[in-house]
């Protein structure tokens, strides 16, 4: 059973990695930011009261966070191990994440931390796009779709996520310095911290997380 939280500033890779172990490991990609902007997108009362906080860069409040993992979690998909990607971002939801694993008998097994410097992640962000139907993330200048504008998955129609302008990503990276840096200390004195360069090449990146998680 693997359970696996990715760490890292917004633009680090997590999403991208997410795929590519979920797939590797047949464990659920749990991602906290695709599950409010679903919520979002259907205008449920979950996402109406997600999108303010989303829309300004900020976080959404702790215990609608921590309700919303705990609820997925506990689902049959989950019982063989999971991927978190995005949760937990404040420290408050990692002591709740652990009092649950803990409650449900399970242990945590790695907390993958992608370390990429601010001038690396503005442009990342700004170039980033992502499928509106199936989630895909590309990058308009490092991994363009083959057809500008349309998924190579799905066919799905490619969009800029409007949390992702240079004003909005310079304040996101602030609460995460802020707000979710202060969780690698408190992952690296429970002994589950393991640091990756996120700047390296995505296939060198999943090369190091496969080298450490075995087949
Ligand atoms: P990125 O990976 O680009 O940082 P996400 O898609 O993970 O962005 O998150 C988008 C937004 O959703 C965040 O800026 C925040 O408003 C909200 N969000 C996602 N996960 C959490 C969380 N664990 N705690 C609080 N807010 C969250
Ligand atoms: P996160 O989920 O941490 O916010 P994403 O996986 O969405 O990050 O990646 C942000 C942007 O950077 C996307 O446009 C993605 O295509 C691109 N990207 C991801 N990993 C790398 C990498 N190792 N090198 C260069 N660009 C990357
Ligand atoms: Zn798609």
């Amino acid at each position: 059973m693997r359970i696996i939280v990715l760490l890292g500033p917004p633009g680090a890779g997590k999403g991208t990695q997410a795929v590519r172990i979920s797939h590797k490991y047949g464990i659920p990609h749990i991602s906290t930011g695709d599950i409010f902007r679903s919520n979002v997108k259907e205008g449920t009362p979950l996402g109406r009261k997600a999108e303010e906080y989303m829309n300004q860069g900020h976080l959404v409040p702790d215990e609608l966070v921590c309700e919303l993992v705990e609820d997925r979690v506990s689902k049959d998909d989950c019982q063989n191990g999971f991927l978190l990607d995005g949760f937990p971002r404040t420290l408050f939801q990692a002591r709740h994440f652990d009092d649950y694993l803990e409650r449900s008998g399970r242990e945590l097994t790695v907390v993958l931390d992608m370390q990429v410097g601010q001038e690396v992640l503005i442009p990342r962000m700004a170039g980033r796009r992502v499928c509106k139907n199936c989630g895909k993330t590309y990058h308009v200048k490092t991994m363009p779709p083959k057809q500008e504008g349309v998924c190579d998955v799905c066919g799905g129609e490619i969009y800029q996520r409007i949390d992702d302008t240079e004003a909005t990503v310079r304040n996101r990276f602030k609460v995460y310095m802020e707000q979710t840096h202060p969780l690698t200390e408190y992952y690296r004195n429970a002994g589950k911290l393991v640091t990756l360069d996120g700047a390296l090449a995505p296939d060198v990146v999943f090369g190091q997380i496969t080298d450490l998680l075995g087949d």
